[in-house]
């Protein structure tokens, strides 16, 4: 079955859903390894050996939504709420530039009150002002109006990243509070793409109740809405979350969150080619060198913490997040060695657009 699902992708054929489950359902070590190292040559024949950086800043966990399975959602009151001050977000973001990053993603819980908004578009004003322009900005900031996506456009900001979760919309009502709404997030996606934004989505993986089925959905969910890039990453636990409770020994299924988190970047990058695909700091919770294997098993994104220390410990999604108390210099002098172990190179003061992106503008001209 492996050498046909191969024969079907160096012949351009796209592949089933039978082809995608059968993918992430392989268990045997060898056809795994053929599987990662098939995705890797497709990610070297769309992208290069290449690996983009953005720096990323995690400003604030003030969040006026309520998703079960976040460690910051706002009825956990355990949490100690912050958010950064500009000028700290903006020495983060020169911080980035002056290490040659290329790109910053601004990440933080929803808002999307006045105060909020002008907030952000100063900021986005001054990060590309203090670069001459020369930093990609991506902002991670939840759903928001259109008018809204659009100040957040001219001010500066070209890629933007909001994942659906799940594409399962009866497990996405499992997942979150009455007032949160799936076909919202997906028009969320829409507008985004009518302003002219790179527009990213994506699911956790191993979520409970989620399905292979639902994983295979969630793909073909990918391309249906011609999505550019892909931030998936496994689902971990946190603490003091509903979602928490329907897991009796989340120690017990890491191994198979983790693996199945790598199948998933495989066989998206087998599936969709060209787009960008993060190996997300979530891998690198369950497994050390985590990230490292996304990137061996087709994803071509890092986003290494740039957030100040002080902060970090209150930006906890999940359990065991890691580099909580490591600066952001050691970050990046552990990451790049990581980076260039594996034969990588980084591609340091570039963008790092998402292929899918660039071919379709350059289709349109
Ligand atoms: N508030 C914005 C939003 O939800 O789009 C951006 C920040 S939010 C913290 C970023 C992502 O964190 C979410 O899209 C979700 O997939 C992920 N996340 C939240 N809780 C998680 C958990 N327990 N395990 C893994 N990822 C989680
Ligand atoms: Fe807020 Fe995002 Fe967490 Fe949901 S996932 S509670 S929107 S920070």
């Amino acid at each position: 079955m492996l050498n046909y699902i191969f024969e079907k992708i160096d012949s351009g054929i796209e592949l089933s859903e039978e082809d995608l489950k059968y993918l992430l359902l392989i268990e045997n070590k060898d056809e795994l390894k053929k599987v990662f190292d098939k995705a890797y040559e497709i990610k070297e024949q769309n992208i290069g050996k290449k690996v983009w950086f953005r720096g990323i800043i995690e400003f604030s966990n003030i969040c006026k939504k309520d998703c079960y399975y976040c460690g910051i959602r706002k009825s956990n009151k355990t949490v100690e709420r912050y958010i950064m001050k500009e000028e700290e977000i903006i020495a983060g973001a020169e911080w980035a530039y002056k290490q040659n990053y290329g790109s910053v993603v601004l990440q933080s819980g929803e808002r999307d009150d006045p105060i909020f908004v002008d907030f952000i578009e100063r900021i986005l004003k001054k990060i590309k002002e203090l670069s001459k322009g020369e930093l990609g900005i991506t902002i991670s900031l939840g759903e928001q109006t259109k008018e809204t996506y659009q100040r957040w456009f001219d001010a500066g900001a070209h890629r933007y990243l909001l994942r659906v979760e799940t594409s399962n919309t009866k497990l996405y009502k499992k997942l979150h509070p009455e007032d949160h709404n799936f076909e919202q997030r997906v028009n969320c996606l829409q507008l985004l793409k009518e302003v002219g934004y790179q527009v990213g989505t994506g699911v956790m993986i191993g979520l409970p109740m989620q399905t292979i089925d639902d994983l295979v959905d969630d793909i073909l969910f990918f391309k249906k809405h011609d999505i550019d890039m892909i931030g998936m990453g496994p689902y971990i636990v946190s603490e003091n979350t509903p979602t928490s409770e329907l897991i009796e020994d989340f120690d017990s299924i890491k191994e198979n969150q983790y693996m199945l988190s790598l199948k998933m970047i495989a066989a998206v990058r087998l599936f969709l080619k060209d787009v960008n695909i993060a190996s997300t700091t979530a891998l690198q919770a369950l497994k050390t060198y985590g990230r490292e294997m996304g990137l061996k098993a087709g994803a071509n994104i890092i986003m290494p913490n740039v957030t100040d220390t002080i902060y970090r410990p209150s930006y906890q999604l999940y359990e065991n997040k890691p580099c909580i108390d490591e600066n952001s210099d050691l970050c990046m002098g552990c990451l790049e060695s990581r980076i260039l172990k594996i034969d990588e190179e980084i591609g340091l003061g570039e963008w790092g657009d998402s292929p899918h992106f660039t071919n379709k503008a350059a289709q349109k001209k």
